[in-house]
């Protein structure tokens, strides 16, 4: 997925800053390492530009997951080479220049993921910086690709399992934490910005701290450990949302639902789970999959009823048999997840998966993908329907003439459903209404603001 840069981010023609047009590719933490990218950039006084056309020089973060993504990837390199000229490659597609030289040889310069020093150096030799002290002001919390009222924290880098479908341990290597003083002291800053939901993101969430040992760090009057139940809660004393965004189901998980049945943080669990075989989940080598799922998510939500359960899964493993397939369409009528997400699975080049079994054949991965979807569309929306009658805190994303669009504490911006909100008085982008919710269907939620 593009993210164009907002326009209230572009500063007007100053006439001598030089100009950066940015492409960001890929997934949240991709966009993470953008909006890094970019304030380092602003810091430094380069402008942002809409086109590339006319900037002095492009940047692509691309996405190198799927080979779908290293294609889209290499055509946005392609566009900016033809509009522009000067480009410099960046992101996970970075961590394999010659694919990248291989079609575009033209390119400046390539870095890897997180390699901020390495871009910002190929930019200063392609494009000097100017200097002007007066101008070079950034925001206190950053320049956010996101609208100002969520932002992306990312908590740490890298991840040390090796699920067999995915690379991203080759390309961003082990898991790499962050002090928590540090994860706290953004958070606060972007908070005080204005900022009223925090998506806390890494590779593995739930893993937080394991490679410094949970080691302690000093915030404010406080000592605190790298533990992920420590995070989340000092996160949730920031007076804002906190939304936590791939966990796994490790033992450890279980305390932080403690935390959502007290209103710390939102009662919203994105865990993907991939697959509900033993088997398939044993050749995905996916961790934590020996934990007793069904049991421990009935108990998640006896601690906290108002617990919404994200999931994703892929179909069409490698070796994926009808009986495995059957297993998991038991457990999505078993687990009633809220919400799901499933991909078709796709070859990654590098993956020790597309070795581990016969390959699925597409029309059988389409035949499944039908299935999957077709079950959990009813359970979403036999789910979404309990929520008629009752009323939902709604964060506001957009506003229309009549009715603006919205989310609640089940909804994570970009990949759930959302709130359509009728209102008497206008409502404001990033404010908190309460609405009481009169319609349900398949993915939305529909209703009236009755509190502001
Ligand atoms: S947990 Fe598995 S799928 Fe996720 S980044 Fe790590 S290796 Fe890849």
């Amino acid at each position: 997925m593009a993210n164009a840069v907002p326009t209230d981010l572009l500063t007007p023609d100053a006439g001598i800053a030089p100009r950066v047009s940015f492409v960001s590719l890929g997934c949240p933490k991709a966009l993470v390492d953008s909006e890094r990218i970019v304030t380092r950039l602003r810091a430094e006084g380069y402008e942002l530009s809409r086109q590339h056309e006319g900037a002095d020089l492009v940047i692509v973060n691309t996405c190198g997951f799927l080979d779908s993504a290293k294609a889209e990837s290499l055509a946005a390199i392609g566009d900016a080479l033809k509009e522009n000229g000067k480009v410099i490659v960046t992101g996970c597609m970075g961590a394999e220049p010659e694919q990248i030289r291989d079609v575009h040889p033209g390119v400046l310069a390539i870095t890897g993921p997180q390699q901020y020093e390495s871009v910002l150096e190929a930019v200063h030799s392609a494009v000097p910086p100017r200097h002007d002290p007066f101008l070079d002001l950034v925001p206190p919390q950053g320049v956010k690709l996101t609208p100002r009222h969520y932002a992306y924290l990312k908590i740490s880098e890298g991840c040390n399992n090796r699920c067999t479908f995915c690379i991203i341990p080759k390309l961003r290597g082990d898991l790499v934490s962050r002090p928590a003083a540090d994860v706290l002291r953004e958070a606060e800053r972007l908070v005080a910005a204005g900022v009223k939901e925090l998506l806390v993101i890494s590779q593995d969430t739930s893993a937080y701290g394991v490679d410094v040992k949970y080691a302690e760090s000093q915030w404010k009057d406080r000592t605190v450990r790298a533990r992920f139940l420590d995070l989340s809660r000092e996160l949730g004393s920031l007076g804002a949302w906190v939304r936590l965004h791939y966990v796994y189901p490790y033992p450890h998980v279980d305390e932080v639902i403690g935390l959502m049945a007290d209103g710390v943080v939102l009662p919203y669990l994105d865990i993907p789970f991939q697959h509900a075989s033993p088997s398939v989940l044993k050749r995905m080598k996916r961790p934590a999959a020996q934990e007793k799922t069904l049991a421990r998510i009935k108990a998640w939500r006896e601690a906290c009823p108002d617990l919404t359960l994200r999931s994703t899964f892929i179909v069409g493993f490698p070796g994926e048999t009808e009986a495995e397939f059957e297993e998991l369409i038991a457990f999505l009528d078993e687990a009633e997840l809220d919400r799901v997400g499933c991909f078709k699975y796709e070859p990654v080049t590098g993956a020790p998966a597309n070795d581990l079994g016969a390959a699925v054949p597409d029309e059988v991965k389409q035949e499944r993908w039908d299935r999957f979807m077709q079950t959990q569309q009813r359970i979403s929306a036999r789910r979404l329907k309990r929520k008629v009658g009752t009323r939902q805190q709604v964060i506001i994303d957009s506003v229309g003439p009549t009715v603006a669009i919205g989310r609640s504490k089940a909804d994570a911006p970009e990949i759930d459903g959302v709130v359509h909100v009728a209102s008497r008085r206008p409502l404001r982008v990033g404010e908190i209404a309460t609405v009481k919710i009169e319609r349900a269907d398949a993915y939305d939620l529909h209703g009236t603001a009755v509190g502001f």
